[in-house]
């Protein structure tokens, strides 16, 4: 059902026969209560717009959605019973977009379901200009609100309270999720956060310096996506072995602290794509360390080494303004005429300083979370090309350093996974195929093999995820040839080829290390 409210548009999946009520046992019965429930459901500050019960194998049309969030339709697998369970899923990028694939998704395993627009439509960032509402809806109040009303609304449709509480999200759907477990730790039992966007001021800030960095695509201190390829081989003859094993995949890419000196053309004259000038160097260099304020404080990690041959020439390296570029133009400097190309080191401390409605999610004391009980499951790929997977351990880090909590403490209720190979929240050579959404799983018939399910025994049966398995296949096909499988182990330990067949997990393990970061 459909319902909005303060600006907020959301969208609510109930799931057919729920095993309590007797009354819905039949399909017809259930589209009955699902029609009538329009006139029987009263929440406040809200417009109730539509319900609709959905069949099994039906194509949704969204013909109203902003064609930006190339969501035109969503294919509606099957329904399955209501398991008692609540979820509300995340948003991506600067969107503005109901993540409906997500919402079908976990509906289907049994969650009733929401998601909103996060109070805002479409992928730009011009709905923020000059107007914090919408940018405090985009910080927390829309997925604040739509879990409020989404409880009452399933409270309502069902009879009866939800037993467990969840939420899935990655990227700015991972920052949302972290948001929740910092300034609201009521709202959920448990927390998948992938690739989460936090110290998301700097991170943008981060996103929109790239260009200062490499120049236009026509300035000497450009490097082009032919160099990069060499940048990245240099770097895996470096770095690739770390974890014991040659295979194009960092495992503990913090070991690797790459600089490009060694390209550096004999010379100093470039020489047709096989070695760098001094200036390319630098900017090679400068990409590979932490971002730094012209008074030395560090606003955000170095880009991981790897990411290089997972995407990151396209998002940021290409000289051209990034379309993550928008919060700086449109928050920060809230100017939409404003040339990036002008976006020096002097203007990089803004956007932290004005840090509306916190949407930094850096807050390192989340033992309110803790002490009610919930379960934090964090990942992040790293070959990740948006987002540094350097910020994760980061964060750990200072949540470990505020709790005065050692991370065998922590195991009990925050558990931080690498997921080595993975890109931004799905794709890339690793075994990335981890579940954390459904075009992510395995094998689509083995849905506990999913990150979302992980989460779920981890806070209804204890059991607590020792590491996350994923999955490569050979040349990517979702459930075809598997290539090979990997235990992805959770900080601060690393994983290691201890010998024998790489391509099973078993040849693996995790090891304390020596992280130097
Ligand atoms: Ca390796």
């Amino acid at each position: 059902m459909r319902i909005s409210g303060t600006g907020i548009a959301g969208a609510l999946a109930a799931t057919a026969t729920p095993a309590n009520c007797q009354s819905l046992a039949t399909t017809e019965q259930f589209t009955q209560a699902c029609q009538a429930f329009a006139k029987d459901v009263q929440i406040p500050n809200s417009t109730f717009v539509s319900a609709d019960f959905i069949p099994a194998n039906t194509t949704l049309q969204f013909p109203n959605v902003d064609p930006a969030c190339s969501r035109p339709s969503q294919f509606v697998l099957a329904s399955q019973n209501w398991t008692g369970r609540f979820l509300s899923t995340g948003n991506g990028g600067l969107g503005g977009c109901v993540q409906y694939d997500d919402v079908e998704w976990t509906a289907s395993l049994g969650f009733a379901a929401v998601a909103t627009n996060n109070g805002h439509d479409g992928m730009t960032g011009l709905p923020f200009l000059n107007n914090p509402e919408v940018v405090e809806d985009f910080a927390f109040r829309a997925v604040q609100t739509g879990v409020v009303v989404g409880k009452d609304v399933t409270k309502a449709f069902y009879g009866k309270a939800f037993t467990k509480s969840y939420y899935l999200g990655c990227s700015t759907g991972g920052r949302q999720g972290m948001k929740m477990v910092q300034d609201f730790p009521d709202l959920f039992d448990g927390v998948s956060a992938g690739a989460p966007a936090m110290n998301f001021n700097n991170l943008n800030t981060w996103s929109a310096h790239f260009l200062m960095v490499t120049g236009s695509n026509t300035s000497d201190t450009f490097v082009s996506e032919a160099l990069w390829d060499v940048v990245h081989k240099d770097m895996l003859s470096q770095c690739d072995e770390h974890d014991g094993l040659a295979d194009g995949i960092l495992e503990a890419p913090d070991l690797c602290r790459y600089q490009a000196d060694g390209l550096l053309c004999g010379n100093g004259v470039a020489q047709d794509g096989a070695c760098l000038t001094a200036k390319q160097v630098n900017t090679v260099n400068t990409i590979f360390s932490d971002m730094k304020s012209p008074n030395g404080t560090v606003l955000y990690p170095r880009m991981q080494p790897g990411s290089e041959a997972a995407g990151a020439f396209k998002s940021y390296y290409n000289g051209q303004v990034s379309d993550k570029s928008d919060w700086v133009k449109y928050v920060v400097m809230a100017d939409p005429n404003f040339d990036l190309t002008k976006f020096t080191p002097d203007l990089w401390g803004r956007s932290d300083a004005l840090n509306p409605s916190d949407i930094a999610t850096t807050k390192a004391d989340i033992s309110a979370f803790r002490d009610r009980g919930g379960k934090l499951l964090h990942y992040h790929g790293t070959m990740d090309a948006i987002i540094s997977s350097d910020n994760s351990p980061r964060y750990y880090e200072s949540v470990r350093a505020a709790l005065k909590q050692e991370p065998a403490e922590l195991d009990a209720w925050y558990r931080f996974f690498r997921i080595s190979g993975m890109g931004h929240c799905s794709g890339g050579p690793g075994a990335h195929y981890i579940g954390n959404q459904r075009k992510q799983l395995a094998f689509p018939g083995r849905q506990d093999e999913s990150v979302l399910m992980a989460m779920v025994r981890w806070v209804e049966q204890g059991q607590a995820p020792d590491s996350l398995t994923g999955t490569a296949f050979v040349n990517d096909t979702q459930g075809g040839e598997v290539a090979f499988t990997r235990r992805h182990c959770r900080w601060p330990t690393m994983n290691k080829f201890m010998g024998g067949d790489s391509n099973s997990a078993d040849s693996w393990s995790c090891v304390a290390y020596n992280a130097t970061t």
